[in-house]
């Protein structure tokens, strides 16, 4: 099997990129925040909030997630039910970034991401998929953006939706997050030290796109 794993903060455009790139290599895509997000909403609909992490232990392990392709698209089923409209929303980032910190969480999503790579030739994205998912992965990208950008990117997105935003918040929650993802116990954020890194400030989609299929073997 030939595993791709990208990882970077949030906004830096990993998986419009690894979208594409499994795209063109005939590769499955593997969006791993989506499977954080699904666990996330699981928490919610069952009134679970952030700080209780023994709840949050238990209450896990209830949660059936898996992944099926449906027109070369991912959807995310949570005990049995395409969720894919519903983890895209500020609240359940948040929930998912803050549940992420716990161990029976990650154990359980790492083990079900594992499976899928062994499985088949996949672009995985996330935050620990170089340093910890797929060590052995063959190719592996820390894909980044100031900031700045990844604020302006995401403000684009709300405006282009008809959503109404405010810049300064979009960036100090990114930074948050962030801070958060960086910082965490287990499996922070952090570039694998055998990771090549992409800084898509000043690139397009396609510039980075070519950097990166340039990379593959
Ligand atoms: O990438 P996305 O924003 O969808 O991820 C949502 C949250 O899930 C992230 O903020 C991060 O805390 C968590 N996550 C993670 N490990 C991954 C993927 C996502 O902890 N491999």
């Amino acid at each position: 099997m030939y595993n791709i794993a990208i990882d970077g903060p949030a906004g830096a455009g990993k998986s419009t990129i690894a979208k594409q790139i499994a795209k063109r290599k005939g590769y499955i895509y593997v969006d791993t925040g989506a499977m954080y997000r699904a666990m996330a909403l699981f928490l919610i609909d069952n009134h679970i909030s952030p700080e209780e992490s023994e709840k949050i232990s238990r209450k896990c392990l209830e949660a059936d997630i898996s992944i099926v392709y449906e027109n070369g698209e991912q959807v995310v089923l949570l005990n049995g039910r395409n969720v894919n409209g519903l983890i895209r929303t500020e609240q359940v980032g948040s929930m998912a970034s803050a549940s992420s910190v716990n161990g029976d969480v990650r154990k359980k999503l790492v083990e079900l991401q594992q499976k899928l790579a062994k499985e088949a030739d996949v672009v995985m994205d996330g935050r620990d998929i170089g340093t910890c998912v797929l060590p052995d992965a063959d190719l592996k990208i820390y894909l980044t953006a100031s900031s700045d950008v990844r604020a302006k990117r995401r403000y684009d997105e709300l405006i282009a939706r008809g959503e109404e935003c405010d810049i300064g918040v979009i960036k100090r929650d990114i930074e948050e997050r962030d801070y958060r993802d960086m910082h965490r116990d287990i499996s922070p954020l952090k570039q694998a030290e055998d990771a090549r890194l992409v800084d898509s400030s000043d690139m397009t989609i396609e510039e980075v796109i070519e950097k990166i299929m340039g990379m593959c073997v």
